[in-house]
């Protein structure tokens, strides 16, 4: 079937594009440029007239003056592995893909750093800094095409958080263009620098609606090569909570620890084939790593003989690295089985650990009322009381059911997206986790980047504000 074709760009923007480019790298061709306009979920689709590859900053610079002067809106796309919708271009945007910006430099071992293009993969970037003896803070199961750019743009978190923090606490340094075209650089890489307001702090997490960054100057961690995961069976949300508790206090060298149902075990096993990973069935089990310096399997087994038996009721501990992955596929599968089974709803929301308990208990029931053919799928980062709350079979509830969890979690003093961002899945509902003055601040720092709301349309705070519950939930506090 012929696609059908491409939004037309404004008269001239095309020259200017292909110049700033180069015609290699200006697409328009609709059946290639529609290979960009469907997310990884495949729940959100847009329209893109074209899409530029520009190869490095001052492309970037070219092609977003060329944008602004015609004032064509642009979306910024990196690895398209966003899970809200925000790297998808909506009516006709130029859709840029920074999967050129792949230049790594040399890590400088004496600082701990490397500066890298916004295009680098994640697994790129792993394989490149370990190679010098270091690893990255930030890992997650998207690491084959989750790009640097994408990742700071969300503040990605993943596996790592516990000991690391999320992205933005990996970054030292920032270069990126403005809606106008315009460059700030600024990548010494200086961990102590207090001369006025943090810029990559406040472009790590704005979604590509405050500029396009082009390149990155990271911290690096330590390389950990000896590793040690356990497998553990709890009966519920209270018994992963008293687990987690004693790990955290008993094992300096705890570095992840991930949650998943009974549920989402069976929904993995059935796409993946992967055996049983205990004789019994069990309500909830968690992913515990710990990595060193030397062999921490022995201070793993002792925290573990440490728990009561009636909170871990099973567990399994793997050292090599092939047990170490299996471990892992049962936690890390979930995303992908689940997208396989369907076209998800997903929430990533985040409550205090006091509370954990009380949302997974409610969320069947609040899901059965807003969409009753739904089925849930729970799992997440438990330490940052981070759960993704995947509904499959919404069919035309989508909204309503995504209306119902995100006020539930308000309701418990929680954040509508603990890691994934607003993108344009959520923004109707930022006033749940941010106050009309907090939105009022960040309106007014978009509005003074990017006045004619260029970059990435609709997707953070474009919606309108609410119209059918009052403002700020209970968590404006
Ligand atoms: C299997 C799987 C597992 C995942 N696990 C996790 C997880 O554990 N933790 C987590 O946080 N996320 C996770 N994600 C979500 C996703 O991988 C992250 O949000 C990631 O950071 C997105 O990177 P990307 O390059 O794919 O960005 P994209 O999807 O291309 O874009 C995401 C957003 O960033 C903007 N953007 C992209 N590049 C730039 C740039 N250079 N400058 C400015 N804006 C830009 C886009 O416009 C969009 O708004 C997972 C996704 C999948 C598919």
């Amino acid at each position: 079937m012929t696609a059908p074709a491409a939004t037309a760009l404004a008269p001239g923007l095309t020259e200017e594009l292909r110049a700033a480019v180069g015609e290699a790298h200006l697409l328009t061709d609709p059946s290639i440029v529609a290979s960009y306009e469907t997310d990884w979920t495949g729940r959100f689709h847009g329209r893109a007239s074209c899409v530029v590859r520009p190869a490095d900053t001052a492309q970037v610079a070219a092609v977003m003056t060329a944008a602004a002067r015609a004032k064509a809106t642009v979306c910024v796309q990196g690895g398209n592995t966003g899970l809200v919708g925000g790297s998808i271009p909506v009516d006709g945007a130029v859709l840029l893909s920074t999967a050129r910006l792949t230049v790594l430099e040399p890590v400088e071992v004496a600082a701990g750093q490397v500066t890298a293009g916004a295009g680098v993969t994640l697994a790129a970037l792993q394989r490149h800094v370990r190679a010098a003896g270091y690893d990255f803070g930030v890992d997650f199961a998207a690491r084959d095409s989750a790009t640097l750019g994408g990742m700071a743009a969300t503040n990605a978190g993943g596996e790592r958080v516990l000991r690391y923090g999320t992205t933005r606490a990996q970054i030292l340094g920032i270069e990126a263009v403005l809606a106008d075209g315009s460059v700030i650089s600024r990548l010494a890489g200086l961990p102590k620098d207090n001369t006025g307001y943090d810029v990559a702090s406040l472009l790590a997490g704005s979604e590509g609606t405050l500029g396009i960054i082009t390149r990155l100057r990271l911290r690096l961690a330590p390389l950990l090569t000896e590793r040690a995961v356990a497998l553990v069976a709890v009966d519920g949300i209270a018994g992963a909570l008293t687990l987690l508790q004693t790990a955290r206090n008993r094992l300096p060298t705890l570095e992840a620890a991930e949650l998943f149902l009974a549920d989402g075990l069976a929904l993995v096993r059935e796409k993946t084939g992967l055996p049983a990973p205990f004789a019994a069935e069990h309500p909830a089990y968690l992913v515990l790593e710990c990595a060193g310096r030397t062999d921490p399997t022995d201070d793993l087994l002792a925290a573990l003989d440490a728990c009561d038996a009636d909170v871990l009721l099973d567990a399994t501990v793997a050292t090599d690295t092939r047990g170490r992955h299996t471990l892992w596929a049962y936690r890390e599968s979930h995303t992908e089985a689940i997208n396989a089974a369907g076209v998800p709803v997903k929430l990533d929301v985040a409550v205090p650990l006091t509370a954990l308990g009380e949302l997974v208990a409610a969320l069947p029931t609040t899901i059965a009322e807003a969409a009753p053919q739904a089925r849930l799928i729970l799992f997440g980062h438990i330490n940052e009381g981070n759960l993704h709350v995947n509904i499959l079979n919404a069919t035309d509830r989508a909204e309503a059911v995504t209306d119902a969890v995100l006020h539930l979690v308000a309701a418990h003093r929680g954040s509508i997206s603990a890691e994934h961002g607003v993108g344009r899945a959520k923004s109707r509902w930022l006033h749940l986790s941010r106050s009309p003055q907090e939105i009022a601040m960040m309106r007014a720092i978009r509005q003074g980047l990017d006045p004619d709301a260029l970059l990435n349309p609709r997707v953070l705070l474009d919606a309108p504000p609410p119209t059918d519950r009052g403002p700020a939930g209970a968590n404006s506090a």
